[in-house]
């Protein structure tokens, strides 16, 4: 584990014109003193999630980002893969995200489950003993990590740590949510991978996010910033503030302070001064405790929102871990299976699943 006393590099980016994207994340990257070798392997790992038509723009990595860096990689005749795991239809998804023509003018698309996989012994591990990744994952030289700054049902924020669970491949990461119910225990097992298997350098497309039913159903929000840090976990920490979240309080970022992953939760930041700029958070994380009562009493189950929104695609009946959803003919959710991942939120690409209000 490198040694934890990485800044935080904050520059403004006001759109995704490449031009300016390519000048941020230079920016970034001498702000944090981060410099590519000649001629090594490195895999890219964006946010792609699914397809998302209406909201793509705040649910996915900008491909922007992608080519930002990409550029830098072909000047330093570096060798590239573009990789991630997404929830639904892979190349589907890769192709509504815009990265699978990136991934073709500079280098090689990976859809993880599609190549050879190896297991990684994770003696360090809390929940996640063992697990398996793509062989390419292992073979790299270098992984750069490219999350989107997004709220999240489950885990309250999705950035650097988050984004290393699209390493899992396909339905393994069903499976695996099995074995981690609720927020304290998945977020273990996210700082599990993130301890076996580290970004040698982070940089968030947070120019425009997504706040509210976050990861997928919240509303986008445009923050004008990319971020960078050769410690994803000290990214976290400062990207969180800015959407007035406590770190101490997202567990999966307490969780990896706590294994030294990080120093603690001072984080030096060079650039631009971190903006305040308070995000709604997901409807069943508010801080009311009324609220939080009625989503003890209700155990935030899922339903179906709104019939006219859902197209009966059974999408989220077929990806429920806990085979929780029957159609009939929409998606109904038995209580007593649900294990309360919000999976079926964050695949619905209608937006039609919801929490009970
Ligand atoms: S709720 Fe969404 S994913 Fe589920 S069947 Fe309806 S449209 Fe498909
Ligand atoms: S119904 Fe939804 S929240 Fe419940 S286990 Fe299935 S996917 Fe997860």
């Amino acid at each position: 584990m490198k040694k934890c006393v990485e800044k935080v590099a904050v520059v403004e980016c006001k759109d995704y014109n490449q031009t300016r994207v390519d000048t941020a994340v230079k920016k970034a990257l001498e702000l944090i003193d981060f410099k590519f070798e000649k001629g090594k392997k490195v895999l890219i790992k964006p946010n792609v999630v699914g397809c998302f038509p209406k909201k793509q723009i705040a649910t996915t990595t900008n491909p922007s980002i992608v080519e930002a860096v990409c550029k830098i990689l072909k000047k330093n005749k570096c060798k590239i893969f573009i990789g991630d795991s997404p929830f639904t239809n892979p190349e589907a998804s890769f192709k509504a995200s815009g990265i699978d023509k990136v991934a073709k003018k500079y280098g090689k698309q990976l859809i993880f489950e599609q190549d050879k996989l190896v297991n990684v012994k994770n003696n360090k591990a809390k929940v996640l003993k063992n697990f398996k990744v793509a062989k390419t994952v292992k073979d790299v030289d270098l992984i750069i990590n490219l999350p989107k700054l997004k709220t999240h049902s489950l885990t309250k924020y999705t950035g650097a740590i988050k984004n290393f669970y699209g390493l899992i491949p396909g339905g393994i990461k069903q499976r695996t949510h099995m074995h981690a119910k609720g927020d304290k225990k998945f977020s273990k097992v996210l700082v599990d991978i993130f301890q076996n298997i580290t970004p040698d350098l982070t940089i968030m497309d947070a120019v425009i996010g997504m706040e509210g039913e976050g990861p997928t159903s919240g509303n986008p929000t445009k923050t004008g910033l990319i971020l960078a840090s050769k410690n994803g976990v000290a990214l976290d920490i400062v990207t969180t503030r800015i959407i007035g979240l406590n770190p101490k309080k997202v567990y999966m970022i307490k969780e990896a302070v706590r294994r030294k992953l990080y120093s603690g939760f001072k984080v030096l930041t060079v650039g631009k001064n971190p903006p305040k700029l308070n995000f709604k958070i997901p409807s069943n994380q508010s801080k009311s405790l009324t609220k939080k009562m009625l989503c003890k009493l209700f155990k935030e189950k899922p339903i179906v929102c709104d019939t006219k929104k859902c197209v009966k695609c059974g999408l989220c009946a077929s990806k429920c871990p806990a085979k929780a959803i029957s159609l009939k003919p929409y998606p109904i959710v038995d209580s007593k299976k649900c294990i309360r991942c919000f999976c079926c939120i964050e695949i619905c690409p209608q937006e039609a699943m919801g929490f009970k209000k």
